[in-house]
């Protein structure tokens, strides 16, 4: 495996990093999902991305992606990451525009598509239900054919970011009679058709992250379905895929683990800085021991993609990794900076100073909210029953 950028990786590189030095503003710089205020701030990096037609790697030149190589990709992210540009959301760019060109017709196409791009259309997930999480297969939200319109009747659960959405990507049941899998259907919804309510779960770090979508008589044309009746868990499965491979967050931890190091020197035990103790010296480098290993199986799993493969189910092993070390980054963090985490856990609309240094600000509020990576994208212990059946075929 060659791991040495060419002339012109190393040039594109470099103008990945002017333009963001140039384009990101201030006000988003660093922040994360939490962070955010309102629908509008979320979109500010998203659509100047766009403007640069730089906002869909991944997807097919002819449907608005860049045409990049994977090392680009690779090289893109890590500037970004660098830089500490927000996260583009991935619901609509990572998850269903992808289903949309790769299953949907040439009308969904034209349709769905552009909106995603310019970020004039917000899409949130509607997989997970109260008694369908990790067997996602076992859901109950109902469609029934009604001439040309399912009638949708149910509930679906942890839908992020619904309070801001236009529209929904759904898996619903319906066929009750046969095979779990083979029953389910993927419909596109308009989040403004009647009978939908969403309403607000608060998380641990106080903010409204999270939600439930309940579906009373919901009209939903035929025209709206992706695909074939009935075939929705192949679609379904496809997507999760790509939901997995992005978690990793390589280039994200790394500049997390350096924030760290900065944080502990600043600390100190009786005068040494704590990045000189024994005890935190070796966590930090037992992380960045992972994080370096995490980084080489990416690459490998990279390296088979630029050869014409894809990812399968070693996604599953870059999930589970990737989000240990991000919890592990955050549990770090707090333990440096010690008591000052206490205080700075404001709710939002607290107009009261924070207490410490500026580094300490939020950094418990993102260790509580990094308790959910290693559940949502699929639970870390499903992605390992994954593994052992589909890697290592026990
Ligand atoms: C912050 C957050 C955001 C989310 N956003 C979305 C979203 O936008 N859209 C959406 O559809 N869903 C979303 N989810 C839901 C997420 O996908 C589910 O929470 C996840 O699949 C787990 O399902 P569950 O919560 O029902 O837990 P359960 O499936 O009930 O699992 C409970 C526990 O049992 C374990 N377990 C279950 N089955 C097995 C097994 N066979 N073997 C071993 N252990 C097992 C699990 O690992 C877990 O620890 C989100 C979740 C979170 C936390």
């Amino acid at each position: 495996m060659d791991l040495s950028f060419s002339p012109q990786e190393e040039s594109f590189r470099r103008d990945v990093r002017d333009f963001i030095a140039t384009s990101l503003p201030k006000e988003v710089k660093g922040k994360a999902r939490s962070d955010f205020e309102g629908r509008d701030e979320y979109l500010v990096w998203h659509r100047i991305l766009y403007k640069q037609g730089w906002i869909a790697p991944l997807w097919p030149k002819e449907y608005g992606g860049t045409g990049w190589t994977v090392t680009q990709r690779y090289i893109f992210n890590e500037e970004c990451a660098r830089a500490e540009a927000p996260l583009a959301l991935p619901f609509g760019i990572a998850m269903v525009g992808p289903v949309i060109f790769t299953f949907g017709n040439d009308e969904q196409k034209k349709k769905y598509l552009p909106r995603i791009l310019s970020g004039d259309d917000w899409w949130c997930q509607g997989y997970s239900e109260p008694g369908a999480g990790s067997d996602l297969a076992s859901l109950k939200t109902r469609a029934v054919r009604e001439g040309d319109h399912y009638i949708v009747n149910g509930q679906k659960t942890w839908t992020t970011l619904a309070q801001f959405a236009d529209w929904i990507f759904c898996l619903v049941r319906t066929d009750p009679n046969v095979k779990s899998q083979e029953g389910i259907t993927f419909l596109l919804i308009d989040m403004k058709t009647p009978g939908i309510t969403v309403k607000p779960i608060i998380v641990l770090d106080g903010a409204q992250e999270v939600n439930e979508v309940f579906f009373d008589n919901v009209k939903v044309p035929v025209e709206n379905r992706v695909g074939e009746e009935n075939k929705g868990w192949t679609y379904a499965k496809f997507l999760l895929v790509h939901e997995r491979s992005g978690i990793a967050g390589v280039a994200r931890s790394k500049k997390a683990i350096e924030r760290l190091r900065e944080i502990a020197a600043a600390e100190t035990i009786d005068g040494e800085p704590l990045i000189d103790t024994d005890d935190f010296a070796r966590k930090v480098a037992e992380l960045e021991i992972d994080l370096a290993a995490l980084e080489y199986t990416e690459l490998r799993t990279l390296a088979a993609e630029a050869k014409g493969g894809h990812a399968g189910p070693e996604s599953s092993i870059l999930k589970i990794k990737g989000t240990e070390i991000q919890q592990r980054i955050t549990e770090l963090t707090v333990e440096a900076i010690g008591y000052y985490g206490y205080p700075n856990e404001r709710g939002l609309g607290d107009n009261e100073y924070p207490v410490g240094p500026d580094y300490a600000e939020g950094a418990a509020g993102r260790y509580f909210n990094m308790r959910k990576a290693s559940i949502y994208g699929g639970s870390n212990e499903i992605q390992r029953n994954i593994i052992a059946k589909a890697v290592l075929g026990l």
